[in-house]
């Protein structure tokens, strides 16, 4: 048997078994296996090291593309020092996603601007770096998706694609009453997940007044609510808004400026 024609069988075994890099780098790692005298067990770890970091990518890009999250920022972006009634050490711990192992959900309840969507999007990015299947929506998009979804037919298969992720992220729970189909959506969403898979929710509406987002359904509310914090961490930030805090800043500026000019 030919040196040639090993080389053949070899780039057809990894086109079957379609590990395109490893093919791809083969001829290139050959040469310096030669050249640096590798051994045979050097040489496959070189090759299959290339496979690995490839699919490797592919699946972090898969998964990061999946979760959708809307802004690049991490915990490690996040001010604690602008947002005091934050603790830090809490969302460190968030950040180690042990809650992610008992299905444990996340609350950040808090008026507009404080940081309730930075916070989830940081936790949804380090679930993302440690492998999991995270999927960020809006409440409004979730109430879209499964209306079209009730149209077209499709609610089960929807319904399964939210319980899917290991971490669901649920932004803006409250700033839109739910009409009722989509008060329904959640709440199945929320029932179906219950025990088995970690919810992070964002609202501006104190527990108490979550009725509201159910157009006054208290008993929906409630069973929701029971099933939502049974296992689960309230974050309630009380500060101000981080935007509102950079207004005031360059208000300030400005208002200094002009009293030094006159
Ligand atoms: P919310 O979802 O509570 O309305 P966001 O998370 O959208 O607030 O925050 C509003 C803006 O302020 C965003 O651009 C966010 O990145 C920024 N922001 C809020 N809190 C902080 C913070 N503590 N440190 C850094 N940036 C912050
Ligand atoms: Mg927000």
């Amino acid at each position: 048997m030919s040196a040639g024609s090993d080389y053949q069988r070899l780039r057809a075994h990894l086109a079957f078994l379609r590990m395109g890099a490893a093919a791809e780098a083969l001829p290139g790692l050959l040469d310096e296996a030669m050249k640096a005298k590798l051994t045979n067990s050097e040489f496959l770890e070189r090759l299959l090291s290339v496979e690995v970091d490839a699919v490797d990518e592919r699946r972090r890009a898969s998964l990061t593309r999946f979760a959708s999250l809307p802004s690049p920022f991490t915990l490690a972006d996040f001010d604690f020092s602008a947002q005091p009634s934050v603790d830090k050490k809490l969302i460190n711990e968030l950040g180690t996603l042990r809650f992610v192992e008992d299905a444990t959900n996340v609350l950040l309840i808090g008026p507009p601007g404080v940081g309730k969507t930075m916070l989830a999007v940081g936790l949804g990015h380090a679930a993302v770096a440690a492998g999991m299947r995270v999927h960020y929506t809006t409440a409004a998009d979730l109430a879209a998706r499964c209306h079209r979804a009730a149209l077209e037919g499709r609610w089960a298969t929807t319904m399964r694609f939210y319980a899917g992720p290991r971490l669901l992220i649920v932004d803006e729970v409250g700033y839109l009453p739910l009409p009722d189909e989509a008060a329904a959506a959640l709440f199945q969403v929320v029932s179906q997940r219950y025990l088995k898979g970690s919810i992070v929710l964002t609202t501006n509406l104190g527990i108490a007044s979550w009725g509201k987002v159910f157009n006054g359904d208290a008993m929906v509310a409630g069973a929701m609510l029971d099933r939502l914090l049974h296992r689960s961490v309230v974050v309630d930030i009380t500060g101000d808004s981080y935007r509102m805090r950079s207004h005031r800043a360059r208000a300030e500026k400005v208002r200094k400026a002009v009293a030094a000019e006159s």
